[in-house]
């Protein structure tokens, strides 16, 4: 409609008018002067009726003329108005930087599917989430990660089946609505073709851009027939195929919904529990090898849950890493570990679990080193134990944090040494005190006389560069000798104790005790007779071994 504006007659407008109609008035007299209008008269009227009837004749052509051309000037504006009306429409709902439909299309247009479909619509949400998108950024710079995006909008558009739409929902995450026709070996087709193009490398001046995918497929189904409701579901699927390791898709079943619901139970009272002191230390004991003598404990954390029992780490400390709140719990197992250790004798010592995450933050030596002072620890008493992802990560962090910690005396071992993928590349960067040989090695070796060599390999490296050794998950006594023959400093496993709470630890520690103040953990009597009937493949068991000989 037109506004009231363009409707009324502007001053200018109102000139015109007048200068139209002065101008039938001019034809009047001109006319009237050379007799133009003798044709039209009437004998029956007279003159000066005439003359009256031709002016306001002539005046009423100009004064049609000025509405004709105020017409005119209406529709042209309204034109106007439809095209910048059309173009801020197409602005709101496509993204300005790769033309693709925006968020806001792409749910008008999977709500106006589903709304145009008698039963449930053979409709399928495809949500791609992008791999290692953030580093481009961050080393690139954002040109390059722009450059990327426009590229992968144009491989989804050139992949996206007819009558499908491609949106790039914000950041690094796209998504295709598309019928799938009833069968979702399409859609399974087009995940895989999908992260195939979108893997293809990128070329940016010199680089050549590597990035990823990761993709969660929805189904319109009767529980799930809303537009939230599908990319919600498109989402939680997403996630699940970021959880099993990236590069991959998910379909969305209803299980992973009740699963992300537990999960955001479990968060909220995990932030409670941390408060209230419910994750507890265990201590799992750390023995001298091959005497047994205990030199201190690995600090484990377990959730005492009010609703669901006792919580092992596996269920608990991704969730705690993804959700911000391992800081928290990790700070307040220390407290207590160092409160829980000054009742113990002075030598031993606490080996504390870092997470990667914590590696990053620069205020993680502070923290620490805070926490020991209040408590009246020693930092020469405290070991981090931290993994290789932490480092993979994040080199420079690290080493800044380690070094920071080391120079107060704390120590820092390489945990799970063996199960990344450049250990000997780490070895060589950073300074380590200890390397901890992962229990898959430790406990295969038994089985294979290959793995028994790589064990023994890994304790002649750590010998080599000056670096202490524990041997994880030592469950029997026959790979006790053979790993101190071979030079291994310390043991670790169930053989002499699973991790357990402070009041067994201060039992334990009473019994072990003797009048000298040595801690010893004797082998059972079940160990003894094992040790007698059993032995490692393939590498004699040596009473005195060839490094321990050394
Ligand atoms: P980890 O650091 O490698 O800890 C050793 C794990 O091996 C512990 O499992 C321990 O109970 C188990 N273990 C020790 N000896 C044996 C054995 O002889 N046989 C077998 N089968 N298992 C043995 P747990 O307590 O379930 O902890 C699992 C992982 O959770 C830990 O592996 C560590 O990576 C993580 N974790 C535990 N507490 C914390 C923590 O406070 N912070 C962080 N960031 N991670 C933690
Ligand atoms: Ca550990
Ligand atoms: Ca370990």
């Amino acid at each position: 409609m037109p506004d009231k504006k363009n409707n009324s007659w502007g001053e200018g407008e109102l000139r015109e008018l007048l200068c139209l109609m002065m101008i039938g008035c001019c034809v009047w007299i001109v006319g009237t002067h050379l007799g133009l209008f003798t044709l039209l008269i009437d004998a029956t009227r007279t003159h000066e009726l005439q003359d009256l009837l031709m002016l306001t004749l002539c005046m009423s052509l100009g004064l049609v003329a000025a509405a004709i051309r105020k017409s005119f000037k209406l529709r042209r504006a309204m034109q106007d108005r439809d095209g910048a009306e059309a173009q801020a429409e197409s602005v709101a709902r496509h993204d300005a930087m790769t033309g693709l439909a925006n968020r806001r299309l792409f749910r008008e247009s999977l709500a106006a599917r589903i709304r145009t479909t008698t039963g449930v619509p053979l409709v399928a949400v495809m949500l791609i989430d992008l791999d290692r998108f953030k580093p481009v950024n961050d080393v690139h710079g954002h040109a390059a990660g722009d450059a990327v995006l426009c590229v992968i909008a144009d491989r989804l558009r050139a992949l996206a089946p007819t009558g499908s739409l491609v949106a790039r929902l914000g950041g690094d995450e796209f998504a295709v609505l598309l019928d799938h026709g009833g069968d979702p070996e399409n859609l399974a087709r087009l995940a895989q073709a999908t992260i195939a193009s979108v893997s293809q490398p990128i070329a940016w001046t010199q680089s050549r851009l590597k990035i990823g995918a990761t993709i969660g497929i929805a189904t319109a189904s009767e529980e799930s027939r809303t537009a939230e409701a599908l990319l919600h579901a498109a989402d939680v699927a997403m996630y699940q195929g970021k959880r099993d390791g990236r590069g991959t898709f998910r379909f969305f079943h209803l299980d992973m919904g009740h699963a992300l619901k537990a999960r955001a139970t479990l968060e909220g009272e995990l932030r409670v529990g941390i408060d209230r002191g419910e994750i507890e230390p265990f201590y799992q004991p750390v023995v001298a090898l091959p005497g047994r003598e205990l030199i201190g404990f690995e600090v484990l954390a377990r959730w005492n849950h009010p609703r669901l029992g006792m919580l092992s780490p596996a269920e608990f400390i991704t969730l705690a890493e993804e959700t911000g709140l391992i800081g928290d719990l990790t700070w307040s197992l220390m407290r207590q570990a160092c409160r829980d250790a000054r009742a113990w004798p002075s030598h031993l010592q606490l080996a504390i679990n870092i997470s990667p995450l914590q590696l990053r933050d620069p205020h993680l030596p502070k923290q620490i080193l805070g926490i020991l002072n209040e408590a009246g620890f020693a930092p020469g008493r405290l070991e981090i134990e931290i993994t290789e992802t932490a480092l993979v990560n994040d080199l420079e962090a690290a080493r800044t944090a380690l070094q920071a910690l080391q120079t107060f005396g704390v120590r820092i071992a390489l945990d799970d040494f063996g199960t990344g993928y450049s250990s000997l590349y780490h070895l060589r960067e950073l300074q380590f005190d200890k390397l901890k040989i992962d229990r898959s090695y430790v406990e295969s070796m038994r089985l294979s006389s290959e793995r028994a060599k790589l064990v023994d390999a890994i304790i002649a490296l750590g010998s080599s560069l000056g670096l202490l050794t524990t041997a994880e998950g030592i469950e029997s006594g026959t790979s006790v000798d053979w790993l101190a023959g071979q030079g291994c400093t310390y043991g670790q496993g169930y053989l002499f104790g699973k991790p357990m709470d402070k009041a067994t630890t201060d039992g334990l520690l009473r019994l072990w005790s003797d009048d000298s103040g040595r801690i010893v953990i004797a082998p059972s009597q079940a160990e003894a007779s094992e040790l007698a009937t059993c032995d490692l493949p393939g590498l004699a068991r040596p009473t005195v071994g060839r490094r321990a000989a050394a």
